[in-house]
C-alpha cells in the first residue's frame, strides 16, 4: 500500500517494516551470503531474472532497508548505498560517463569531489569542466559538447555555502538531454528534496547529518526515475551488457535502469558497498533527522547573527541570514532551515584564524562537519589545501575563512565559547 506520509513520519516508519512476530528494530544481517533451495534459482538471480540477494557486495537486507528509507525520503524510485560519499559521487558519475566523455561541475563543490573529478577522473579519461554558480546560460552552453553527459552541483556547497539554483541548472541540463546530479549532503531530504525542483539523481555523504553522530562513513545514490536514458546519448543503458548475457538496462528495468545499472554493474565490479553495521547506524540516525536538522538550523542562524554583529568578524556566510548573497535562493530551496554549517572570515591574518581556533573549548577541531557536536575547521589548511589561492578564491574561500559546524548543544554555550576565543585573535 502506498502511503503519503509527511517526511517526519517517513523518517521513522519507512525502510524497515517488520512483519508479524518479527523484530521491532532493524536487524543487522551480518551475513556475506544467502542460502537457496535450487541451482536454478541461483541461475535466475545471476541473470537478474528474479529479485533477491546474491552476495552482500551487491545487496544485503540491512543495507536494503536503509536504501528504501532514503529512496522514500527523497521521493526516488530506488537508492544504492556505497562505502562513502566519495564512492557515491564516483559511481553516480561513472554510471553516466565512460572514457572519452565529459561533464560539467559547479566550481564550488566539496574539495574531495573536486579532486576526484579534476584529477582522478582525468586519469580515467573522463574530463570535467568547472563552472561558476553565477554563470549565465550562454556561458554554460559554451561548455556543453556532444560528449557532455551530465551537470553536477551541491544543494549547499561545502564550505562556500552557495545554494544551487536547482531549477535553473536542471532546465539547462534537460534542454541538452542530460541529467542534473545533485549532492544533497548538507541539506538532507528534510530541508530540501532536489527531485521536486528538477534534479534527476541525488547523492549524499551519509557520513554527515544522515548518520548525525559521526559513527559511520557512507554514501548513497538516489534515482528519481524521471530521466529518459533512451534519448541516444547513453549507450551503456540501451546497448546489451555482455556481463549479463546481453541484458539491456532500459528494457529490463524501465525507470529504475539508472540505479539498477549502478548496483549490478558498478558495485558488483568495483566493490565499494556499505557494511550492514554502518547501514544499521545510519538507519538509526535517520530516525531523529528532522529533530536534529531543526535544532542545527535554529542554532546556526543564531550563531550567524551573533557573528554578523561581532567587531572581529570580517564577513559571515549563512544562506538564511538576512542580507546573505544566497538569501533569496535559500528562501526558495531551504525554507525550513539551512543546516548547521556556517562559514566566516575573521579580521586579520591566517594566524588570527589559527589563534581563534586554538582557543575554542567546546567547538572541537575536527576534519568533519554535520554531526551533533559543534566543530570547527580551517579549509585553507585542511580540506582545500590542494587548491591554489586563485582556485580558492574562485570557490569562494579566503585564507582567514573558518568553517563552523554548529551542533545541537545549547546555543548560549556555543556563543560563549566563540566569544571567549575571539579575545585571542588580533
Ligand atoms: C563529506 C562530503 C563528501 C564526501 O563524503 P565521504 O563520506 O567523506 O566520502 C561529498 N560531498 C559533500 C558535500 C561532503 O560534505
Amino acid at each position: 500500500m502506498e502511503h503519503n506520509w509527511r517526511i517526519e513520519t517517513k523518517l521513522i516508519q519507512e525502510g524497515y517494516k517488520p512483519g508479524n512476530g518479527e523484530p521491532r528494530v532493524l536487524p543487522i544481517y551480518q551475513s556475506t551470503t544467502y542460502k537457496y533451495d535450487s541451482t536454478e534459482h541461483v541461475a535466475k538471480l545471476f541473470d537478474l531474472e528474479v529479485p533477491g540477494h546474491m552476495y552482500s557486495r551487491i545487496s544485503n537486507p540491512t543495507v536494503e532497508a536503509l536504501e528504501n528509507k532514503i529512496a522514500a525520503l527523497e521521493g526516488g524510485v530506488g537508492a544504492l548505498c556505497t562505502s562513502s560519499g566519495q564512492s557515491a559521487s564516483m559511481v553516480a558519475m561513472l554510471n553516466l560517463c565512460e572514457a572519452g566523455d565529459h561533464f560539467i561541475a559547479l566550481n564550488t563543490i566539496y574539495g574531495g569531489t573536486y579532486n576526484l573529478f579534476a584529477i582522478t577522473f582525468k586519469k580515467l579519461g573522463v574530463e570535467v569542466s568547472f563552472v561558476s554558480p553565477d554563470a549565465t546560460k550562454e556561458e554554460v552552453e559554451k561548455l556543453i559538447k556532444p560528449n557532455t553527459k551530465a551537470i553536477f552541483g551541491e544543494t549547499i556547497a561545502n564550505p562556500a555555502l552557495v545554494v544551487l539554483d536547482i531549477a535553473y541548472w536542471s532546465e539547462i541540463a534537460h534542454s541538452y538531454g542530460i541529467p542534473l546530479v545533485v549532492d544533497n549532503t548538507f541539506a538532507t531530504p528534510y530541508l530540501c528534496r532536489p527531485f521536486e525542483h528538477g534534479a534527476d539523481i541525488v547523492t549524499h555523504s551519509t557520513t554527515k547529518y544522515m548518520d548525525g553522530h559521526a559513527t559511520s562513513v557512507g554514501g548513497v545514490i538516489v534515482d528519481s526515475g524521471k530521466f529518459d536514458y533512451t534519448n541516444g546519448k547513453f549507450k551503456g543503458f540501451t546497448e546489451p551488457d555482455d556481463s549479463y548475457h546481453g541484458l539491456t538496462y532500459t528494457k529490463a528495468f524501465g525507470n529504475a535502469a539508472y540505479i539498477t545499472k549502478a548496483r549490478v554493474q558498478f558495485i558488483r565490479d568495483m566493490g565499494n558497498c556499505m557494511s550492514p553495521q554502518n547501514a544499521f547506524l545510519t538507519h538509526l540516525g535517520l530516525e531523529t533527522l528532522h529533530l536534529r536538522m531543526e535544532r542545527h538550523s535554529e542554532n546556526a542562524l543564531k550563531v550567524a547573527q551573533f557573528l554578523k554583529n561581532h567587531p572581529k568578524v570580517e564577513s559571515v556566510s549563512y544562506p538564511l541570514l538576512e542580507g546573505d548573497s544566497q538569501y533569496e535562493k535559500a528562501k526558495k530551496y531551504l525554507p525550513e532551515g539551512a543546516s548547521g554549517v556556517i562559514s566566516f572570515s575573521i579580521k586579520g591574518s591566517r594566524e588570527d584564524a589559527v589563534a581563534f581556533m586554538d582557543h575554542l573549548k567546546l567547538a572541537a577541531i575536527v576534519v568533519h562537519v554535520a554531526d551533533a557536536r559543534t566543530a570547527v575547521l580551517h579549509p585553507a589548511s585542511s580540506t582545500h589545501r590542494q587548491m591554489s589561492d586563485k582556485e580558492l578564491e574562485a570557490a569562494g574561500i579566503s585564507p582567514t575563512m573558518i568553517r563552523l559546524s554548529i551542533g545541537i548543544e545549547n546555543v548560549l554555550d556555543i556563543i560563549e565559547d566563540l566569544e571567549e576565543a575571539f579575545t585571542y585573535s588580533n
